[in-house]
């Protein structure tokens, strides 16, 4: 890369932000929404856009082909075919979005699926998960084309289907690297706060299921309290789930601090000691309740309830020690409880398991990612760790070195009203993208 080469792309695109912009706008109106499970993307008309837009940008090739023949669901890769002698590079990100709840729909200052600017910030779903680093890359590549700049490797974009339900493991962004996409470095855009993410947290699904024994209302102080003699009380009668439910959401809240402060890690914080550096947070582990649901008639005491969600736990611990961990403390607070110690609650883990990822901090392309950050902000790269799990994990398992860079934040709304994402992030991103791919792959 030569200092003209660099100085091009920078002032294409700092030239092009309203156009930048308006892409994501654009962008952001293609509904792809995934409902979360599998089989629920609808990415078809959204990726048919972004093939349409590759097109028009001069790639070399542009390839959108169905990993599942009975899904309207396409993956789209872009490539810049490199001149030979260098190292290819893959940009990727997930173009299916979470869904806009139905009681959520009013929190929204502005229309989710329209993008609006307001102050710096754009805000539609998808605008930093991951619909504004997607952008941010599709325009490092267009900057490469436009300034008439050879690469000696090839740089391959990608915009894959089925993130957010845990199908890029298989038709979503494994499916890339199946069908030959392979490179000895790639960059996830999930939203980091433009800071490097060398590894993620692992994620897993619970599930925790108090048994109750349902009564008639009215029978609830026999439930409670002790009765005259002869007369039935306590757990005979019955025994109320959502209350007993309380003992186990007080023990993951207490498990959750103890945790963080149990455990220390230079990447990811926490142990109260945030990196003063690190914007994305303290804290390694999460254990959120996501649902609970329990009782089954207004006119019953309640006979079953049922708590899942998800733990994150840093990709150093074992899923199954977390685990382990959990089911001695579900069993010791059973214990406490004469119901629960007859009748113990059932606990479920994994439901599904979404691993971590972890590259060597010294591997040589985040050594070239964070010089390109140097280069462009002239500040330092912050090195630190994925809060989340995303496609990375996928890559980084079938051979592909990778990390999540990206502009917004886990924490601007995203899986919530009005996510967001900074515009100045957004152009920062494809600067250093550009600068990356210029400096990895070799111009000539
Ligand atoms: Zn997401």
């Amino acid at each position: 890369m030569t200092e003209n080469e660099k100085k091009a792309v920078l002032e294409y695109i700092d030239s092009h932000k309203d156009d930048i912009v308006d892409f994501l706008c654009d962008f952001i109106s293609q509904k792809s929404i995934n409902l979360g499970t599998p089989g629920t993307g609808e990415e078809g008309d959204a990726q048919k856009w972004v093939a349409d837009r590759f097109g028009g940008m001069g790639f070399s090739r542009v390839d959108r082909w169905l990993p599942d023949e009975n899904q309207d669901r396409p993956n789209v890769v872009g490539v810049i075919e490199g001149r030979g002698n260098g190292k290819a590079l893959i940009l990727q990100g997930h173009c299916d979005v979470v869904p806009v709840l139905d009681d959520e729909r009013e929190l929204w200052t502005y229309d989710p699926w329209k993008g609006t600017v307001k102050d710096g910030k754009l805000y539609g779903r998808g605008a930093s998960d991951t619909k504004g680093g997607n952008t941010a890359m599709f325009w490092a590549a267009k900057s490469i084309i436009d300034c008439g700049i050879g690469l000696s490797g090839d740089l391959v974009v990608e915009s894959v289907i089925g993130e957010e339900s845990q199908e890029g493991e298989t038709i979503g962004a494994a499916a890339t690297v199946q069908r030959g996409y392979r490179a000895p470095f790639a960059i996830v855009s999930e939203p980091t706060n433009c800071e490097v993410h060398i590894e993620s947290t692992g994620v897993f699904m619970f599930e925790l299921t108090v048994p109750g024994k349902s009564t008639h209302f009215a029978a609830r102080n026999q439930v409670l309290y002790p009765q005259r003699h002869g007369i039935d009380h306590g757990p005979s009668v019955g025994a109320d789930a959502i209350a007993k439910a309380t003992l186990f959401i007080d023990l993951f809240s207490r498990l959750e601090v103890q945790w963080n402060q149990r455990w220390q890690s230079p990447t990811l914080g926490g142990g109260g000691r945030p990196l003063a550096v690190d914007k994305e947070g303290v804290g390694l582990f999460n254990i959120n309740i996501s649902f609970i649901n329990g009782g089954g008639y207004i006119a019953s005491v309640p006979g079953a309830c049922t708590l899942s969600g998800l733990v994150s736990y840093p990709s150093w611990v074992q899923a199954e020690d977390v685990i382990c961990e959990m089911k001695k403390k579900i069993l010791a607070v059973s214990g406490t409880d004469d119901w629960l110690l007859e009748n113990p609650p059932v606990f479920r883990a994994p439901v599904v398991l979404w691993k971590p990822y972890r590259l060597p901090g010294e591997h040589e392309g985040v050594r070239v990612v964070s010089k390109a950050y140097q280069e462009v902000t002239n500040k330092t790269a912050i090195i630190s760790g994925f809060r989340g799990s995303c496609d990375a994990t996928f890559l980084n398992d079938l051979g592909v070195p990778a990390v999540t860079f990206g502009p917004g934040s886990l924490g601007f709304g995203v899986h919530g009203p009005n996510e967001y994402v900074p515009v100045e992030e957004v152009i920062r991103c494809a600067k250093v993208y550009a600068v990356t791919a210029l400096t990895w792959c070799g111009s000539h």
